[in-house]
């Protein structure tokens, strides 16, 4: 009897057949195939994904971003937890947190990564997305001073330093305090000249500007 009409070897096959299309049904389902961890897939870890361009499915929690932060210490969250939570779609506690603000664009995580995830940029776009969103940054005089840094460029294409920390002074809530700790410095600086009084615009200043009105700013 050949083995096509052994019945029982057919049954055989076709349950072999059964499982290896169930094997190939999963595997093409498998989103991360580093930790082999099925996460379900949220809206918000999408968006961090495309807007960042970093693929934040690819952390498998090894901390050695965490290890290697210099800023990690002061974060309520730290960089492994923040991709972590980003998975698992917790978005308002991250669109909360200090730990964006709190990121200095160092690049040591993503040099560390064995995944190749960059957190600066992750980082950048939670806190667009917080801005967005409108929460307030917790860390006021971290905000005051990008905004302050970024409005320097966009008026006058480069950073005009003196102009730059009145602003900071002014938009940081602890007005006083910051003057006081920083007065003895900032005039050292100033009569040996080492930062300039009046401010210099760069002459392509038109192209900067343009960069601002294409970010929407
Ligand atoms: S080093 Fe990379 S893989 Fe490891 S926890 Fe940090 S982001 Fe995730
Ligand atoms: S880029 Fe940000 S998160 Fe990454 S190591 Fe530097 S400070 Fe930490």
């Amino acid at each position: 009897m050949s083995k096509a009409k052994n019945p029982k070897l057919k049954e055989q096959m076709s349950n072999v057949k059964r499982e290896t299309s169930n094997v190939k049904r999963e595997t093409s389902s498998v989103q991360y195939p580093i930790s082999n961890i099925q996460y379900p897939t949220s809206s918000f870890a999408l968006e961090v994904q495309r807007r960042s361009g970093e693929n934040v499915f690819r952390c498998y929690y090894c901390q050695k971003c965490t290890v290697g932060c210099p800023t990690a210490f002061a974060m309520d969250y730290q960089p492994a937890q923040v991709l972590k939570m980003i998975q698992l779609g917790l978005r308002e506690p991250l669109l909360k947190s200090s730990a964006p603000w709190l990121c200095v664009g160092c690049e040591a995580c993503g040099t560390r990564c064995p995944n190749e995830i960059r957190l600066a940029p992750v980082m950048d776009t939670l806190k667009y997305m917080a801005l967005e969103a409108g929460y307030t940054p917790p860390e006021t005089t971290v905000y005051a001073l990008h905004r302050a840094f970024l409005d320097s460029i966009k008026f006058f294409g480069r950073v005009h330093e003196t102009t730059m920390l009145v602003e900071y002074v002014l938009r940081s809530r602890d007005i006083f305090s910051i003057v006081r700790s920083n007065i003895d410095v900032g005039v050292t600086l100033l009569l040996k000249r080492k930062i300039p009084i009046l401010p210099e615009r760069v002459k392509a200043l038109g192209q900067v500007k343009e960069l601002y009105k294409r970010a929407g700013r």
